[in-house]
């Protein structure tokens, strides 16, 4: 039986990404949400994924450039090693949405699909909500908080960190 782990408090002061394990024991409990083969694509289907491997983080990013890019409140996204992801079918846009990072778009339908920071060429994260079966994979914490919108709420007792990495 698998056991949930306790609500953990993050000292938002001291958090540091690189010191954030990339599962926390909720997303152990769930090791089966965690690698494997996923596919993916875009609202029109132009732009196809196939990622096998292991799902380094699952997060909901709440930062205002997620929310401008996505057009949404909060996007989930998962983090991947780019050398188990495959592009198929149109591959997509870009966008550099900063000085050190771009963001994949479908061209044709304007899906949000993947976010890439220049100075982490080994990973991508990928939009959870792209994927054929976004049930699989749930999120296992919140980051950027200090921009979640008030009239925007989750049930969830997952770990909030006030800011995370530039996504
Ligand atoms: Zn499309
Ligand atoms: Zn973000």
């Amino acid at each position: 039986m698998l056991v949930r782990a306790p609500f953990q408090q993050c000292p938002t002061s001291s958090w540091n990404p690189a010191r954030v394990p990339p599962l926390n024991m909720q997303a152990m409990a769930r090791a089966e949400m965690t690698s494997g083969t996923w596919e993916g694509g875009c609202l029109c289907g132009a732009v196809r994924y196939r990622f096998t491997g292991e799902l380094r983080e699952l997060l909901y990013c709440h930062c205002r450039m997620c929310q401008r890019a996505g057009g949404t409140p909060v996007v989930a996204w998962m983090t991947l090693s780019t050398s188990g992801l495959q592009w198929t079918g149109r591959p997509p846009a870009s966008y550099q949405s900063s000085a050190s990072a771009r963001r994949f778009f479908c061209a044709a339908c304007g899906s949000p699909l993947a976010f890439q920071a220049d100075d982490e060429p080994d990973q991508i994260d990928l939009t959870i909500a792209s994927l054929d079966d976004p049930a699989r994979a749930a999120p296992t914490y919140h980051a950027w908080v200090s921009s979640r919108l008030p009239w925007f709420e989750t049930s969830d007792d997952l770990p909030r960190h006030e800011q995370a990495s530039a996504t």
